[in-house]
């Protein structure tokens, strides 16, 4: 890396909307780096749904043949009342999703999914242990400081640096995030463990009690071996911790669901081994997408509870609206090119933020159309807001 000292883009930030952005660039022919803090990624326990919408995104990337045969392909989306088991509703997907919405559903563990997001990129233009520490604006480029001592010059910045983005704090100043009051339990299960209780388990269940509190359930896996689920529990006061998050337990689960349980919610309490718990933080709706030559994406700039399924989605949807937009413009048109992204992403963001943070997505029979035929690949781009 050492030799490098300008490039055209620099994505800071290797998630899932990082690497997206920074595999999208880079088949749009922009010489694009990707620097990320961490100095490698772990299989981390969690499974991520990816809507049709984004699979098509993921067909440009060359990766949707691979997230297919990995991921799991439920039938539905259910909604089920964690006390009687009653459906709420059914919301088809599998062949339903190729057929009316031009890509499959899938659900899958999400370190798998980054882990092909990463293997897809050209190893050199990824770096890790590259966390940025500060960055001055400058006349024809940004000057990116790292904290292990390296500077790079860059022509434009995309900050895919998360919740905590950095870029966001240059661009509108320090605010900590806030926590929503929401936390959420996250348990990988052994698929043949539960189905020793002589129970089938559907591929994608959301079970809700009251206040909206719920278990949404699901497998990660294309053979079925391994289910999720995530909690969404309101709870009183503030995340007091100073960790990402801690350790939960099946005692921890029984106590909030066990009284009132289903049995086969029962089951999956039962089955549980390790589960932990994280705070779900919040933003307000940025004023602001992007100054100058920085520009924000995913987290960054619309963080939202996870409710819709549809976080990383829009993250990696960002990646492919400033991808067109930077190629429709070039790179030195870039004022032209952020307004046109900012342009055609606000609405549609901020839509999915508003429903996701309100969860209330699919608890009754809706149309999900909007969300998932969408085509990012395609649809039309809007003119500049600059
Ligand atoms: P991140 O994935 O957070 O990536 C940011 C990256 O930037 C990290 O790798 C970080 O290390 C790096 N970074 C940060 N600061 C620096 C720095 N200074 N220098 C260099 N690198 C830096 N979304 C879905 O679409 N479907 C789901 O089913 C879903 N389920 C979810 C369940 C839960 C419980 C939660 C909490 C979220 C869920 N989401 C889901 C949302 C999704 O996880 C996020 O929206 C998504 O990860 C955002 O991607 P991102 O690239 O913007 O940020």
């Amino acid at each position: 890396m050492s030799d490098i000292t300008h490039i055209d883009i620099a994505v800071i930030g290797a998630g899932l909307g990082g690497a997206a952005a920074a595999a999208l660039l880079n088949k749009a022919g922009f010489a694009v780096h990707c620097f990320e803090q961490a100095p490698e990624f772990t299989r981390l326990g969690a499974g991520i749904h990816i809507g049709p919408n984004v699979m098509k995104i993921f067909r440009e990337i060359g990766l949707e043949d691979r997230l297919a045969h990995i991921g799991a392909h439920p039938s539905h989306w259910y909604s089920r009342d964690g006390r009687t088991g009653d459906y709420l509703s059914k919301i088809k997907l599998g062949d339903f999703a190729v057929k009316e919405y031009g890509a499959p559903y899938i659900t899958i563990h999400r370190g798998d999914m980054h882990a092909e997001q990463i293997g897809a990129l050209e190893p050199e233009t990824v770096h890790f242990d590259y966390r940025l520490t500060d960055l001055q604006e400058r006349e024809d480029d940004v000057l990116l400081s790292f904290a292990n001592g390296k500077q790079v010059a860059a022509r434009l910045v995309v900050g895919a640096d998360g919740i905590n983005s950095m870029i966001r704090e240059k661009l509108l100043g320090p605010e900590k995030p806030r926590f929503s009051g929401w936390v959420g339990h996250r348990a990988l299960i052994d698929m043949n463990k539960l189905r020793a209780g002589g129970m089938e388990y559907e591929r994608c269940v959301k079970w809700w009690w009251e206040k909206s509190r719920h278990i949404m359930a699901y497998a990660t896996k294309a053979d079925g071996s391994e289910y999720y689920y995530v909690t969404g529990v309101p709870v009183e006061g503030g995340w007091e911790h100073d960790t990402g998050f801690v350790e939960s337990s099946k005692e921890e689960m029984e106590a909030i669901f066990g009284d009132d349980a289903h049995p086969m919610v029962r089951g999956l309490i039962d089955a549980t081994t390790e589960v932990t718990k994280w705070p779900f933080w919040n933003r307000d709706v940025l004023s602001l997408w992007s100054r100058g030559r920085l520009c924000l994406l995913g987290d960054a700039c619309h963080p939202m509870r996870p409710h819709m399924a549809q976080g990383a989605c829009m993250a990696i949807e960002d990646a492919m609206i400033l991808t067109r937009a930077l190629q429709q413009t070039g790179t030195g048109d870039y004022r032209t090119a952020f307004g046109i992204y900012e342009a055609t992403r606000r609405e549609r963001a901020t839509k999915v933020q508003t429903i996701s943070n309100a969860n209330t997505w699919l608890k009754q029979p809706e149309d999900p159309a909007w969300v998932y035929a969408y085509d990012p690949v395609h649809a039309p781009l809007q003119d500049s807001v600059a």
